[in-house]
C-alpha cells in the first residue's frame, strides 16, 4: 500500500475512534453532572430503613446517552449497578427525541434540534437521524436490550402483572428493578396516531405530551404560545386512554394541563418538576394547578435539579418534598429526579439513601418516607398500568 493510503486509513480510524469513544464521554460529562461532594454520612437507622422500603423514581433520560448501562459508570447518574446500590424497585426511563438549540425555561421554538447531532455523534442507526418516531423506537429497543442482557436485574414492565412479579422477586431478596418506558414529548409521533400504536407495541406506557417547544399536540410550558391541546393532542390523549396508557403532564403549558384534566378521569403523572410556592422558577407550576392534578388522583415527581428544587442539596430537595406533602397530601408526592436529563444534581441514584437519611433527620414519619420514596409510585403504577 502506498504511504498516503496508509495515512488515510489511519486518519479515518482515528476519527472513528474519537467519535465512538471520546465525543459521547465529553458530551455527557458536560451535560449530566453530579456536583463533587464528600461521601454522605448515612445513619444506621436510615441505611436499614432504605434497604427495607420500596424505592421508585419517575424520570431518567439515561437511554439518550451512549453508555453501557450494565456497568457502573463514572459519568451520568443512572446505570444498573447504581440502581441496585440505591435499592431502586421501579425506574421510569424516558426518551428525549428533539431538543431546541439554546434550550431554556422561558421561550423556545421548535425550529432547531440538538438531538440530530447527538444521534449522529453517538452513531445511532441512520433511521434515527431524520425521524423522531425512530428515535423513540430506538430508545425503547435500548431498554428492551438492557432487560435482555441482564434479566436478573432489569425487567421491562408493561402491565401490572409484570410489576407485581418484580415486587414478588424483590420480596424474595432479588435485586431486580422494574423499568417502565415513557416519552418526553409526543412530537415523537410525527403527527401520526398510528405511531402511538407502534410505540405501545414497543412498550410505551407513559406519554409526555410536550417537551421544550410547542408541538402538534399542545403548548409547552417553555414554548411561545401558551396554547392548550390541539385537535390532534386531544385525539392522542383519547387513544392513549383506550390503550390504558398514562399521560405525563410534565413540560405542558398550564392551559393544556387543565384541558387534559378536564378531558379524562384517569389520574395523570407529572413525572419531574416542582412547586412554585417553594421554588419560584418558570420550570415549576403554580400550587393551585398542582392541587387540581392531585384532586384527580395524580402523582407529582419532585425533581432534584435547580430548576425544580432551587436548592439541590439533600436538605433542599427534602424541603421541596415537605412543602409538596403539606400542600398536596402525602399520597401524591414521589421522586422525579430528572437524572441524566442534562441536569446537575448533588447525589446520583446510588446515593438515594441520603434522602431517607435527611427525611429522618427532618422529622418525617416512617409512613411519609415509605410513601414518598416509592410507595406512592408503586401504588400508582399497579393501579394505572394495563392489567
Ligand atoms: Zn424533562
Amino acid at each position: 500500500m502506498k504511504k498516503w493510503k496508509v495515512l488515510t486509513v489511519i486518519t479515518f480510524l482515528v476519527v472513528v475512534a474519537i467519535i465512538h469513544f471520546v465525543v459521547p464521554a465529553v458530551l455527557e460529562n458536560s451535560m449530566n453532572i453530579t456536583t463533587p461532594h464528600e461521601k454522605y454520612a448515612i445513619s444506621e437507622k436510615a441505611r436499614k430503613l432504605h434497604q427495607e422500603i420500596v424505592v421508585a423514581d419517575l424520570h431518567t433520560d439515561s437511554l439518550l446517552w451512549k453508555r453501557d448501562l450494565t456497568q457502573w459508570s463514572n459519568r451520568g447518574h443512572v446505570d444498573v449497578p447504581r440502581l441496585q446500590a440505591g435499592n431502586v424497585a421501579l425506574q421510569l426511563f424516558t426518551a428525549v427525541t428533539k431538543s431546541p438549540a439554546g434550550q431554556n425555561y422561558e421561550s423556545n421554538d421548535g425550529e432547531s434540534d440538538n438531538i440530530t447531532a447527538l444521534a449522529i455523534a453517538q452513531l445511532w442507526p441512520m433511521r434515527t437521524w431524520d425521524s423522531l418516531a425512530e428515535r423513540a423506537l430506538y430508545q425503547a429497543e435500548k431498554l428492551s436490550r438492557l432487560a435482555d442482557d441482564v434479566p436478573e436485574y432489569i425487567s421491562f414492565v408493561t402491565n401490572s402483572t409484570e410489576l407485581t412479579e418484580v415486587l414478588n422477586k424483590r420480596s424474595a431478596g432479588k435485586k431486580i428493578t422494574a423499568a417502565i418506558y415513557g416519552i418526553e414529548g409526543a412530537h415523537a409521533l410525527e403527527g401520526e396516531l398510528s405511531n402511538l400504536d407502534r410505540l405501545f407495541t414497543a412498550g410505551l406506557r407513559v406519554v409526555g405530551l410536550t417537551h421544550f417547544f410547542d408541538n402538534l399536540l399542545a403548548g409547552s410550558l417553555h414554548g411561545t404560545s401558551g396554547a392548550g391541546l390541539t385537535d390532534f393532542g386531544k385525539r392522542v390523549v383519547l387513544r392513549a386512554m383506550e390503550k390504558d396508557m398514562i399521560i405525563d403532564v410534565a413540560h405542558l403549558s398550564p392551559r393544556a394541563v387543565s384541558e387534559v384534566l378536564a378531558m379524562i378521569d384517569k389520574p395523570v403523572v407529572l413525572s419531574h418538576g416542582g412547586m412554585k410556592g417553594v421554588c419560584d422558577t418558570s420550570r415549576n407550576l403554580e400550587d393551585e394547578l398542582m392541587k387540581s392534578i392531585v384532586a384527580k388522583g395524580g402523582l407529582i415527581g419532585i425533581g432534584f435539579w435547580d430548576g425544580a428544587a432551587c436548592d439541590t442539596s439533600p436538605i433542599g430537595v427534602v424541603k421541596s418534598i415537605r412543602y409538596a406533602i403539606d400542600m398536596l397530601g402525602v399520597d401524591h408526592v414521589a421522586l422525579g429526579s430528572d437524572y441524566d436529563g442534562s441536569t446537575e444534581v448533588q447525589f446520583d441514584i446510588s446515593e438515594l439513601a441520603v434522602l431517607t437519611h435527611t427525611m429522618i433527620e427532618q422529622g418525617f414519619s416512617e409512613e411519609e418516607i415509605r410513601k414518598v420514596m416509592g410507595g406512592n409510585t408503586i401504588r400508582f403504577f399497579l393501579a394505572n398500568l394495563p392489567k
